[in-house]
């Protein structure tokens, strides 16, 4: 019954990393990292953006990053506003990204709380 090795691991397509192991990561670019709260499905986005805010507007500091209405907001320590240009980029593509897994999604509004999901997960029905 061993098989190992042989069945590529679905996650590997969207995302390397773990939440945890991104903030592990990118520690030095957060004021608080315990204040964040980063949805699994949108770690790959946040990390492009970590890449760019370290190779363009080093010494930026991020304040911290949050889902909030169904979507990511990313919040600067003060600095240039190119930044929060390029911030809002990324903030807008969480739009169209289920946050639990990566895959294409859209808004979702019929429960409780809005949601952004694909169909798989938003038929999942966690809350
Ligand atoms: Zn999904």
């Amino acid at each position: 019954m061993t098989n190992m090795g042989s069945s590529p691991s679905r996650r590997a397509t969207w995302s390397n990393m773990t939440p945890d192991e991104f903030f592990a990561k990118n520690e030095d670019l957060f004021q608080d990292v315990s204040r964040c709260n980063l949805p699994p499905g949108w770690v790959t986005i946040v990390d492009e953006f970590c890449t760019r805010l370290r190779n363009e507007f080093a010494g930026m500091l991020i304040a911290q990053v949050k889902e909030k209405f169904g979507t990511l907001r990313i919040y600067l320590k003060p600095g240039p506003s190119e930044a929060w240009e390029i911030a809002t980029v990324y903030e807008r593509m969480t739009e169209t990204i289920c946050e639990r897994c990566g895959q294409p999604g859209e808004l979702r509004s019929e429960r409780q709380w809005l949601r952004t999901l694909c169909v798989p997960c938003n038929s999942t029905n966690e809350q």
